[in-house]
């Protein structure tokens, strides 16, 4: 089929033009990372967003933490990405102005069965690159914390929270500033692997075929679809997708904690825990629901779950405080049960196709990974220019 090329959206600025050196699909905070990056480091680049703004998506409807980096197995792209992407988040949000507090986590053994667990995530913590991790017991951590109940936790002193759409604005902005365009309501639709790029069709009101020198899949929820949509990109490369939907409840009323609190986590997730939000709300959640659909409403009655789960911790929780507030959807790339896996990244030596890069199940703590995923991209980029 010959390509034909059409013109970019007027909301991109550009004229009729035939290709683009670098054409990211996705503004969640990844693809913006990714955008600034790529632009910092002098590429022409091209953000293309199916919605009609930046993080709409799942870098919108999560908790907000900036992880630690303690969970995820050593040498594990969550783990390396997680613990670098911290220091970043931290130092970049300092130097800009972004609202970002190092609120700190406890981890918290309810039963003595569980501390044996945190003493093994204190080890893999270190593994990690995470060496201010403290034992507490019992009563350390109601020192800390007065209305808390557990049998010993574990101190995470760089655990803190974050402005996501600050930070979101400023990749925007930095990547805007060094010659970048984000579009709007451009949805990827389609393409095909050519001799020298990848032609994608976008449609909205706008529709146009363009050439990329370079695509990175950014899309989210969407990156598999996206690839199948592609012709050339080998179906055996792209992961399956599943939902794993994260319920929140917020809190009415004043919170009693001043840090993060986690249970010992459970299959699918960190476990329903107490997060703060930067006005100082506290919210539970995310829960693990398996779906089959998109769909973001929080019913009302996984409320009784949630008293029983926060009250393993704090049996303070008055009735009737809950209300459901929002929900997130995990792109997992394994079903229920199976463990958690690892981010993929993958570039021409893992699916064949010169100039691309896509990333599938960018999960939790994609948030706080971004800026290194953003750095690992752009790696593979210069290798394949
Ligand atoms: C419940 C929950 C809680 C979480 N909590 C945390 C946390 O506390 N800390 C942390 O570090 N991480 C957390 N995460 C993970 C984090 O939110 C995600 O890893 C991150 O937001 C993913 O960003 P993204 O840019 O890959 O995806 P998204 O934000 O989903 O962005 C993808 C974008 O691509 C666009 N798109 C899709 N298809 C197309 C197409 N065909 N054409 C054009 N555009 C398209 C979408 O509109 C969207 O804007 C959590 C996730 C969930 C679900």
């Amino acid at each position: 089929m010959p390509v034909r090329f059409g013109k970019l959206g007027s909301n991109t600025g550009m004229s009729s033009t035939e290709s683009a050196d670098c054409v990211v699909v996705g503004a969640g905070v990844v693809g913006l990372a990714v955008a600034r990056e790529l632009a910092l480091q002098g590429r022409d680049v091209v953000v293309l967003e199916a919605a009609d703004a930046i993080g709409t998506e799942t870098s919108s409807r999560n908790s907000e933490v900036v992880h630690a980096g303690i969970y995820y197995p050593t040498g594990s792209l969550k783990a390396r990405h997680c613990v670098a992407g911290k220091r970043f988040i931290y130092e970049f949000c300092a130097e800009r102005g972004i609202e970002c507090r190092r609120t700190t986590k406890l981890i918290v053994a309810t039963t003595p069965e569980q501390v044996g667990y945190l003493e093994k995530l204190k080890a893999q913590g270190e593994a990690n690159d995470v060496h201010d991790l403290r034992m507490l017991d019992a009563a350390e951590a109601r020192k800390l914390e007065p209305e808390l109940v557990c049998t010993a936790a574990l101190l995470s002193p760089s655990t803190g929270i974050v402005d996501s759409h600050g930070l979101m604005l400023a990749f925007q902005g930095d990547a805007e500033s060094h010659g970048a365009m984000v579009a709007f309501e451009t949805p990827v639709v389609g393409g095909a692997v050519a001799n020298d790029g990848i032609v994608i069709e976008a449609g909205g009101a706008s529709p146009m075929r363009l050439k990329a020198r370079t695509l990175v899949n950014a899309a989210g929820l969407g990156a598999m679809k996206l690839a199948h949509a592609i012709a050339g990109i080998p179906q055996a490369s792209i992961p399956p997708l599943h939902y794993a939907k994260g319920n929140y409840f917020a809190l009415q009323g004043r919170t009693p904690f001043s840090r993060l609190i986690y249970p010992v986590p459970e299959k699918g997730g960190l476990g329903v825990h107490i997060t703060i939000d930067l006005a100082g709300q506290a919210r539970f959640g995310p829960d693990v629901e398996w779906v089959d659909a998109l769909e973001y409403d929080v019913d009302p009655r996984r409320a009784d779950v949630f008293y029983a789960e926060v009250r393993r911790y704090w049996p303070g929780l008055a009735d009737g405080a809950l209300v459901p507030s929002y929900s997130g959807i995990r792109p997992k790339i394994v079903p229920k049960g199976a463990p958690n896996p690892d981010f993929v990244i993958q570039g021409p030596e893992a699916h064949g196709v010169p100039g691309l890069v896509a990333l599938y199940g960018i999960e939790s703590p994609g948030l706080t990974s971004s800026p290194a995923i953003a750095q690992h991209v752009a790696r593979i980029c210069a290798e394949m220019s």
